[in-house]
């Protein structure tokens, strides 16, 4: 494997299930430390991906690779790569939270005493080492969205897998683990998350592929598909419709100008907004309002599939928040 290896190479990947055509050719490369990002509605197909990625399910067609190895023949090499953080919660009510991970150490042969070491650096680095001793039926839901993550890392993989990591959680707490997520990318671990949340998307990954229908309908970076699939222009209104031609500045912008409205579109409105105001002022012209549009991600979304990120194929109901995640204070200073 050499440093150029991708982290995850996926060609041509089809999924059913029945008759259900779950995944229609997935294609996508994940270069090694990079933040991705899977957004796409419920039902897309995100689950299924990561699902195929660490041998959960089984595809029919295509080519899946994790660092260069075949998850099929290779699964225990692909496998020990990849730490899976699922969407649900998967932990033995039977035993204290820090068995719970020395255990999930073990399975990957993590000798008891650096599982031990690992189990306590990662409980208090979630601000959960105060709840070590106690069983899971006593942690709240944000901590256990915290001990999913702990969990995922305990055999320190290369590659973290979340699925929807701050689905129903609090906004402070999905800030913090957001911080969390960073630090974990900054020091060199492959991040690719699940998420129905755009504004998780633009804010931590460097690389989005949004999903719909079991199809890749773009990818990219956020800033670069809000400026191929989104609207940007600058808007602005005077006090009376230009007479003569517009001043050169504001001419060679191609501007549309429909009696006191003068539109001009451009990927960096921010940035020409100064000089366009400017040269009009110059020219004798008066303004009485500027607008800058900017598209969201979300209007992304929604231009290219015709409908909202909360309005896949099988309309979910809106997320409910987890009450039990927001009652907790010391997670702020830890993640
Ligand atoms: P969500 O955001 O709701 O988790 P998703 O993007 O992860 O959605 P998947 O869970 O991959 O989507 O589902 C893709 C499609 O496959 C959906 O139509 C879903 O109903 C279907 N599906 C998923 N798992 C199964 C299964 N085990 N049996 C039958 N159909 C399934």
């Amino acid at each position: 494997m050499s440093d150029t290896t991708p982290a995850i190479e996926i060609r041509d990947l089809h999924k059913r299930y029945d008759g259900l055509h779950a995944l229609k050719g997935i294609d996508l490369t994940i270069p090694r430390g990079r933040f991705f990002g899977l957004l796409g509605p419920n039902g897309a197909g995100k689950t299924t991906t990561i699902h195929i990625l660490t041998g959960l399910v089984t595809h029919e067609r295509g080519d899946v690779r994790v660092l260069g190895r075949d998850v099929v023949e290779e699964y225990r090499f692909t496998r020990r790569q990849i730490g899976l953080a699922p969407q649900e919660f998967n932990f033995d009510r039977f035993f204290p939270i820090r068995e719970i991970l020395v255990l999930q150490a073990g399975y990957y042969g993590v000798p008891r005493k650096e599982a031990e070491r690992r189990a306590d650096d990662l409980l208090e680095r979630f601000g959960l080492t105060g709840k070590a001793n106690q069983k899971i039926q006593k942690l709240s839901g944000g901590m256990k969205r915290r001990l999913l993550i702990a969990k995922a890392m305990i055999h320190e993989p290369e590659i973290l897998i979340l699925d929807e990591p701050t689905a129903g959680i609090d906004v402070e707490l999905r800030r913090a683990l957001w911080t969390y997520l960073r630090a974990l990318n900054e020091r060199g671990k492959t991040v690719l998350l699940t998420t129905h949340y755009i504004e998780e998307a633009e804010a931590l990954c460097e690389e989005v592929a949004i999903i719909d229908r079991g199809e890749i309908v773009a990818l990219g970076t956020p800033d670069h598909l809000i400026e191929t699939g989104g609207d940007r222009y600058l808007e602005i209104h005077l006090t009376r419709p230009p007479e003569g031609p517009l001043p050169a500045a504001i001419a060679r912008r191609d501007p549309h100008v429909d009696g006191t409205r003068v539109v001009i579109g451009s990927k960096h409105p921010r940035r020409i907004a100064a000089e366009v105001m400017n040269a009009l002022y110059a020219s004798g012209l008066e303004i009485t309002e500027v607008r800058i549009v900017e598209s969201s991600l979300e209007e992304v979304f929604v231009g290219l599939t015709g409908h909202g990120i909360d309005q896949g194929p099988e309309l979910a109901p809106p997320a409910v928040p987890d009450p039990a995640g927001a009652v907790e204070g010391e997670i702020h200073e830890e993640i």
